[in-house]
């Protein structure tokens, strides 16, 4: 069994969780750990008291060790890149290409740790100097979902370890090997004991606890608006910090003047790659009439011919769908986008392969309104719609008529409209003639309204959530 680590000491549970493979369920990758009421008291103690020492220590120190964790990754990432496919059902090279992301990301917080500064400013009073600095928060609580397993820890915990805090880090109870590992891999770069603490478990025991925790100074989180809503009353009564990256519906726009070849492949990419379980999915392709048949008919063919597998095997296009709940959610809005009146085009029937998994033919509805269901909450799958609209100016209004606003896509050969859309999108991230899906890791991650809430994630950005803001009036 693998176990949680607390104040530097790996802790066994009388309880425990078995890690099953969506792709082949006789496939049980490991048992893992849950940890108690108890257990997160003590990792939240052991973080709270290693938090001075770890706070004034040198950035060097804590740069080596993001360093080293960072090369570990990278050094492993085709082994990891296995673990983490195996576990949450993406494809090896997607698994990989995740891996590879976590990896370079420790790597960039290890240079941003060296790089904290202040500001120092003349007083309008005489005599005085006033400077600005940043610390670190204190004890951070890390609340991750499932369908990045290791790319959304590491862009939570590097920063947070960087800028000098301690963390207690929850993951998400379906996918504990990646988080497992990446706990082993910090352990063994050197982290002190207490400094970085992992408690697997549910969300209603092991991340309640840490959010109603009166030592936890601040809350990351990242999954469902429900659960990001629950976890933002109770951070605000207590007076916690939060930052919160939540759901979208997000539009990709294909215009009349689109490279429709170029247009199919993004839109394939957006809305289906990683099994569609990406918030920054495309779920709604929003496309003008002058090409909507065309567009249609060609990116029903390019569906037709991709390969849906076992996540493993090297010619897999898409794997499995995360887990049984998930499958059976998906299935619901199949049904509700036909019961609503809208037409399946291509697929949405379970699938069987060699292995018993969670395997779904990506689903494409064509005749649908943005008001129906299946265009206003998000699914979470592979699961798309086309709306057809008249021309630009009603793209642009369907594409913002939504309560998420994570990122949006416009697939246009005008230079005009992209630059008129890259301002009118009321979404966090813009993406032209690319998948709505897919960003760096050296700027800001996160949308508005519904999606997100409270400073963006990654990049040198990330230190708003990470530092506290110190004003000090010095006289001279
Ligand atoms: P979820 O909300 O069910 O769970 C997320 C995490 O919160 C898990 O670790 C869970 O155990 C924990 N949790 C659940 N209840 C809790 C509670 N009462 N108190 C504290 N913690 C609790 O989400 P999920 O199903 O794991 O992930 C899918 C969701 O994540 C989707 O909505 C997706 O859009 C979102 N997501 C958003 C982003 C983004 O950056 N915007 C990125 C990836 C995923």
């Amino acid at each position: 069994m693998k176990l949680n680590l607390i104040a530097g000491e790996w802790v066994g549970s009388t309880q425990s969780t078995s890690n099953i493979n969506p792709s082949d369920l006789s496939d049980r990758i490991g048992d893992y750990a849950l940890a108690s009421g108890q257990d997160v008291t003590d990792a939240i103690s052991a973080a709270q008291s290693a938090f001075p020492a770890w706070a004034q220590s040198s950035p060097e120190l804590r740069s080596d060790i993001l360093d080293r964790a960072g090369a570990e990754i990278l050094a492993r990432r085709d082994e990891l890149g296995h673990l983490l496919s195996r576990e949450e059902g993406k494809t090896l090279a997607e698994g990989i290409g995740e891996v590879a992301r976590a990896g370079r990301i420790f790597r960039y917080f290890a240079g941003e740790a060296l790089r904290v500064t202040g500001e120092r400013l003349n007083s309008v009073r005489a005599g005085l100097e006033v400077e600005i600095i940043r610390e670190p928060e204190g004890v951070i609580g890390i609340i991750t979902p499932w369908n990045f397993p290791i790319a959304i820890p590491a862009w939570k915990i590097a920063p947070a370890l960087a800028y000098g805090n301690t963390v207690v880090f929850k993951p998400a109870d379906l996918v504990p090997g990646s988080a497992w590992a990446l706990a082993d891999i910090l352990h063994r770069a050197g982290v002190p004991a207490g400094v970085f603490n992992l408690v697997m478990g549910r969300g209603s025991v092991v991340g309640n606890a840490i959010v109603q925790s009166s030592q936890v100074r601040a809350i990351s989180f990242t999954g469902s608006v429900q659960t990001g809503r629950q976890i933002g009353m109770a951070c605000m009564e207590r007076g916690k910090k939060v930052q919160m990256e939540m759901g979208g519906k997000n539009p990709l726009i294909i215009c009349a003047d689109a490279d429709l070849d170029a247009a199919v492949s993004v839109a394939v990419n957006g809305s289906y790659f990683s099994t569609g379980q990406r918030c920054t999915a495309s779920s709604r392709m929003i496309v003008e009439r002058a090409i909507h048949d065309a567009f249609v008919d060609r990116i029903v063919q390019r569906l037709s011919t991709l390969r849906i597998g076992h996540a493993l095997e090297a010619d897999t296009d898409i794997g499995p769908v995360a887990s049984a709940a998930q499958l059976q959610q998906d299935l619901e809005y199949i049904a509700s986008g036909r019961s609503e009146g809208a037409e399946l085009a291509f697929g949405g029937q379970p699938l069987n392969r060699q292995t018993e998994g969670y395997f779904l033919q990506p689903a494409l509805f064509t005749g649908a309104t943005n008001q129906m269901r299946i265009n206003r909450e998000e699914i979470f799958g592979p699961v798309a719609s086309i709306i057809r609209v008249e021309d630009y100016e009603e793209a642009v209004s369907v594409a913002n008529d939504t309560e998420f606003g994570l990122s949006s896509g416009i697939c246009t050969t005008s230079l005009a409209k992209a630059s008129d859309f890259k301002r009118r999108s009321g979404a966090g991230m813009v993406m032209v003639n690319t998948p709505t899906a897919g960003v760096d890791y050296h700027v800001p991650f996160g949308g508005r309204r519904n999606s997100s809430y409270g400073p963006r994630e990654q990049g040198a950005h990330a230190r708003e959530f990470y530092t506290a803001l110190k004003t000090v009036y010095v006289t001279a």
